[in-house]
Parts: structure tokens; sequence; C-alpha cells
């Protein structure tokens, strides 16, 4: 579907139904698929054809699905994971192994962050992380001679700090490794990082993409670019044998454009497992249907409620890179020129500020989500963040006052008077 608009591709790509099949996408609900030889099924188990043998490997829904996010991101490949954990991890681990390093973005999510600075570490993978408003240098005096991938996200989650991706894919390129964007925040209606020199793209579908709320999920997209037999010896994973596969070389048999999906499934999902479910793949899809409608409207409240809460006496400060204020501005005009996301944080006098406008808005809920259709809050000091004192949430960033707010489909003025007179006295 290369030749049609953004929108189009998010109605239509990724399953074009034959004659007298169905319309919408089938959920083929099924762990297993039949063959009438032995043989046949072999070829499979080789990679020497292409089709389903298993469900935990891959599934038509799931593939049909992952083709229309790998369409909208303008990759090569795609797959799509139980969840955003599983995308970020697949992500790393399939090109990382003990004793390899990977460059992070200091300002990602706080369940990636574990998984990068806790989980990957017992595993023998170490990290260095900088500031995404690091210079060349500074990045350039992160990396070792074990680096092998870059990671950030598009616009950070909470800290909505915005990343400039150019500088982190240039960077990563003159070192030989690729860059690996999480783009959950914009998705891509408003930012495609493969057209600003990303090479791999994750998300957490959980969020915009599904944008109802209803199933947990991943995808990682491969934008095909990345020369891996040109770096051989920083990625045998790709480009030796597979000892597990009968001595396939990924790189070769499957080039740049299948290499890094073909290997992040027949390895990492066989072993791991980690696959969304074909019913949850379904939901995923019926949300991407509509993403190019909804993405407008939760960024034309988010810049409304932005605006508002920015004019308030009793807001000390309001983070949201479509204000002409907000540090990042410029960087979003260039990465973001359409707006970024619904997703807003201010902040409060203190902690009792913040528990007490939550305690009374009516359309916000108090929830552990963001990026749905129905508008939500949280405040990291009372929960996500609980365990730590004023002092050490002042060190990371979220100050006690913090609250995020997630704005939703609402009509932006019913949001606005819930915010009015949350704040009243
Ligand atoms: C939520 C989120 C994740 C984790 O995704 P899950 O689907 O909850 O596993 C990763 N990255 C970002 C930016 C997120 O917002």
């Amino acid at each position: 579907m290369k030749d049609y608009e953004l929108g189009t591709k998010c109605v239509q790509a990724g399953y074009t139904p034959g004659n007298g099949e169905p319309r919408q996408i089938p959920i083929v609900q099924s762990t297993t698929f039949k063959y009438n030889t032995g043989e046949d099924m072999g070829k499979l188990f080789d990679l020497e054809a292409a089709g389903y043998f298993y469900t935990r490997l891959q599934n038509p829904t799931n593939d049909a699905v992952a083709a229309k996010i790998a369409a909208l991101e303008g990759g090569t490949a795609a797959m799509l994971t139980s969840s955003g954990q599983a995308a970020n991890f697949f992500s790393l681990f399939n090109i990382c192994e003990s004793g390899d390093h990977i460059v992070s973005s200091t300002s990602i999510y706080g369940g990636t962050f574990n998984l990068i600075s806790v989980t990957m570490a017992k595993m023998g993978i170490s990290a260095t992380f900088v500031s995404p408003d690091c210079t060349e240098e500074e990045l350039n005096a992160a990396f070792q001679e074990n680096t092998k991938a870059v990671f950030g996200e598009t616009i950070a989650n909470p800290a909505l700090t915005v990343l400039d991706i150019e500088k982190f894919a240039k960077v990563a390129h003159e070192h030989g490794v690729p860059l690996i964007v999480d783009n959950t925040f914009p998705t891509p209606v408003n930012c495609r990082p493969i057209e600003w020199g990303a090479d791999i793209v994750t998300h957490s579908t959980t969020k915009y993409l599904d944008g109802h709320g209803a199933g947990v999920g991943g995808a990682i997209v491969d934008s095909g670019k990345f020369d891996w037999m040109a770096h051989k010896d920083k990625f045998p994973g790709l480009t030796t044998p597979d000892d597990s596969y009968h001595g396939i070389i990924y790189a070769e048999k499957f080039g740049n454009e299948g290499a890094f999906i073909t290997k992040a499934t027949s390895q990492l999902m066989r072993d791991f497992g980690s696959i969304q479910s074909p019913q949850n793949a379904f939901l995923l899809n019926l949300g991407l249907e509509s993403l190019h409608v909804r993405m407008p409207k939760h960024v034309e409240n988010g810049q409304a409620v932005a605006e508002f809460l920015n004019s308030h006496p009793k807001v000390k400060k309001v983070n949201y890179s479509g204000l002409p204020g907000d540090p990042y501005y410029e960087t979003a005009q260039k990465y973001l020129p359409n707006g970024g996301c619904g997703v807003v944080s201010f902040e409060l006098e203190d902690r009792q500020a913040a528990e007490k406008f939550m305690g009374k808005l009516r359309l916000f809920a108090i929830e552990t989500h963001v990026a749905d259709a129905r508008s939500c809050c949280l405040n990291p000091a009372s929960t996500t963040h609980r365990q730590m004192t004023d002092e050490q949430l002042q060190a990371a960033g979220v100050p006690a006052g913090l609250v995020r707010m997630s704005c939703g489909l609402e009509d932006a003025a019913d949001l606005i008077a819930d915010i009015r007179q949350a704040l009243e006295d």
C-alpha cells in the first residue's frame, strides 16, 4: 500500500481479502495448523517455506495487523508482541547478549528503565544512560567497544521530553549500531521515526494504537535499512549460522529487510513465547482503523488543556511540547509538526494540592493508564512513585505536586470546565 496516504493505510493496509472472503480481518482462533505431510511441515520448521504451524510463533490475524503497522511506520517487516514491555525487550535482546552494552536516553518509560537498568543487567547486558538533551560529544562518550544499540522514546512517558531523532541516529550509525525508538506516544500519525533515521521502531499498542483501553499489546517494526553484514562482527546473531535453526544466517537468507523480524520470531518468540492473542490483535486493528481520525482530536484536546493550565494562577508549571514556552517546542516543531499527543503534565504546589485537585475531577478518572478515548489522570508521587520522599521525587524530575493528564476524545470545553472547577478552592 505504498502509494496511499496514511489515513487510507490506517483503514485498509495489511489485509486484502480475496473473492468471497471476509471483509474484516478474521480472528484465527487456533493454536495450530494442519498439514497433509510431515515433509510439508518440515519445510516450515527449516524456514524453507513461509507458513503457519503454531500460534506461539505466528498467527495470520497478528501478521495482518503487524503488516498494517509496518506500512504506517514505513518499515519492511513487523511483529506483534503480548505487551509493550515484550516489544522493547525483544528489540534489544534480538541484537544484544551477555557482555554487550546499550546506550539509552534517561527519559524513558519507567518499566523500560527497569528492564534495561535492572533486569537486562542481570543477564549481563550493561547500559549507559544519557540525557535526551545531551550534545553529540556527550552521546559519543557513552559508547563502548561492546555497544550494540541506542534506545530512546520520541515523546517520553511520563517526562514528555522530545527526542532529537536525527542526532541520535547519526551518532548511533557512526558507531555502527542501530537506533531503536519507542514511538508509542506520537504514533505514526504524528511522527515516523524511520523517516528521521531510526532503524527499529517499537510500540506499546496498549496506548493510542488500540486507543480504547481494551487490550495490552506491543509491536516491533524494522526499517529494513540497517546493514547487518556491514557490521558482521558486532551482530553475530544475525550474521553467523544459527545452531538452533540448522545453521541459517538470517542476514543472508532474509536480507536487511527481513532478518531482524525473522530472527525475533523464530528465536525469541519460540523461546520466550510473548505472542499477542489473535483476539487482542483483532481489537487492536479496530483501533488502528480510526487512528488518523483520533490523533488530531487527542492533540487538539491536549493543546487546549495545556493552554488553559498555563494561564491558571494555581499552576506552577506545564509540560507540553506544543506550548511555545516549552523547552521542547523547537524540537517538536521539527519532528511533530502536527502535534504530539494528548498527554500533558503540570505542577501544583504540593502533593496535597495534587490529591485535592484529582479528588474533585469528574470526567478525568484516576488511572494507571494514558492514551485512550477516556480522559484520565495520575499523581506519580501518591501512586507509581509512592515509595519516594519529596526530595527523591524532585531529584528524579517528578515533583510531588506533578499531575499527568491524558486527554481523551471528549469535548475540550467539558475537559477544561472539569479542570477549572477542580482547581477552585
Ligand atoms: C506503556 C508503555 C510501555 C509499556 O507497554 P505495556 O504495553 O504496558 O507493556 C512502553 N513504552 C511506553 C512509552 C509506554 O507508554
